[in-house]
């Protein structure tokens, strides 16, 4: 069975698609590589010393691009939580997170059997994280448990917002509580130096922001965490249990290594993106549309109100699948079906040209449908 995927060839605006488009050296290693266990010929027991093809050489490469000590491959962002939470796990302990996290944080926690305590954030429209808030709910919390780690989302995937890390990290530390950076949405796109932040861990993901198809990730940390992290079998003494001796041992790794030279060029261009960003929000303003999160904007996942858009499918027959629909038929994918009060997009990667393609289309529809839309009082 062959199945065609029709959008490929359309406006791609998803946010959690945006990132992850092969290079066509990507693409050509899905072939190559695409047979069941490959990238295996050659090991000696450790994906991340594999010689050939170059894993061992890529590792390290990573390890710089991402200022860490030491560096694993994952199979996302997510394990790379979960491994670190599990190891660090106790009985009644509680890891610290910003209440924009993921989803995936919270069950890797669940997971881990942790205990979830959120620092707040500014609510409606900013949603900004409250930094000096790690420093108040640490406080808090180490009454009812140890905190065993915190969890920065930067940036989240709600609003596109960044916080400061360093100020995070600095209160964090100031409890003797490690801190790792969620960058699935950063890694890739943007600069992220986990040294220099003083982050002790920091998790990416391929397939979100690294040109690469998934499932992978990068899990990086500080060498004093590696010790616990990556301690091995006791039976199979080259084996690191929490990567359950082996991950991403596919094809997906051989991707992730294939567009890396062209992600460390794109991140030198990440201020064109925000540029681009914000110019494109300007405009989505001009139509009427409220940009949720910060303001200005510091990333290309947008998240925009549209009452208008709302309005319109009370009345319509497709309801909320009236504005996918209307997109789909100019060829523009990625805004989710079924969303009409507020929709998330991104503009990253995509040329100028094609959003305004996108922007006329939102003013073609707003337009079709102005009976609809009641006048605001
Ligand atoms: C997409 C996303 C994840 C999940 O990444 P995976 O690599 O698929 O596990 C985690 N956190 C944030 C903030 C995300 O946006």
């Amino acid at each position: 069975m062959f199945v065609e995927r029709k959008v490929r060839e359309f406006i791609n605006v998803d946010p959690l698609q945006t990132g992850g488009v092969l290079t066509e050296d990507a693409r050509r290693m899905l072939v190559e590589w695409g047979d069941g266990y490959s990238v295996c010929d050659f090991c000696e027991g450790n994906l991340h010393e594999i010689r050939n093809p170059p894993v061992k050489e890529f590792v390290q490469e990573l390890a710089e691009f991402l200022d860490c000590d030491v560096v694993r491959i994952t199979n996302g962002a997510r394990e790379g939580k979960f491994a670190v939470m599990h190891s660090l796990a106790k009985r009644n302990a509680w890891v610290v997170v910003d209440s924009n996290a993921h989803y995936s944080t919270y069950l890797a926690a669940e997971r881990a059997g942790l205990n979830v305590a959120e620092v707040p954030n500014t609510g409606h429209p900013e949603f900004r994280i409250v930094e000096d808030g790690f420093a108040e709910v640490i406080e808090e919390t180490r009454k009812k448990g140890e905190v065993v780690l915190a969890v920065l989302t930067y940036p989240d995937g709600k609003y596109g917002n960044l916080p400061d890390a360093k100020r995070v990290i600095r209160a964090c530390h100031d409890y003797g509580v490690p801190v790792l950076l969620n960058c699935a949405y950063s890694v890739g796109r943007m600069e992220v130096k986990a040294g220099k932040l003083d982050a002790d861990f920091v998790v990416g993901s391929g397939h979100k922001s690294m040109a690469s198809a998934g499932p992978i990730g990068v899990l990086g940390m500080k060498e004093e965490f590696a010790k616990v992290v990556l301690r091995r079998s006791e039976r199979f003494g080259n084996k690191e249990v929490e990567l359950l001796g082996c991950t991403a041992r596919g094809v997906p790794l051989m991707t992730l290594m294939a567009s890396f030279d062209h992600v460390r060029e794109r991140v030198k261009r990440w201020e064109e993106e925000v540029e681009k960003a914000r110019w494109f929000c300007g405009k989505m303003e001009e139509m009427g549309f409220g940009l949720l999160g910060e303001k200005p904007h510091n990333h290309d996942l947008l998240h925009f109100e549209s009452p208008q858009f709302y309005e319109i499918s009370k009345r319509v027959k497709a309801r909320g699948y009236f504005l996918y629909k209307e997109l789909k038929k100019r060829r523009i994918h990625g805004i989710k079906p079924g969303r009409t009060r507020s929709f998330k997009i991104s503009t990253y990667m995509v040329p100028k040209e094609k959003l305004e393609i996108v922007l006329e289309a939102f003013k073609e529809i707003l337009e079709k449908y102005q009976s609809f839309i009641t006048p605001p009082k």
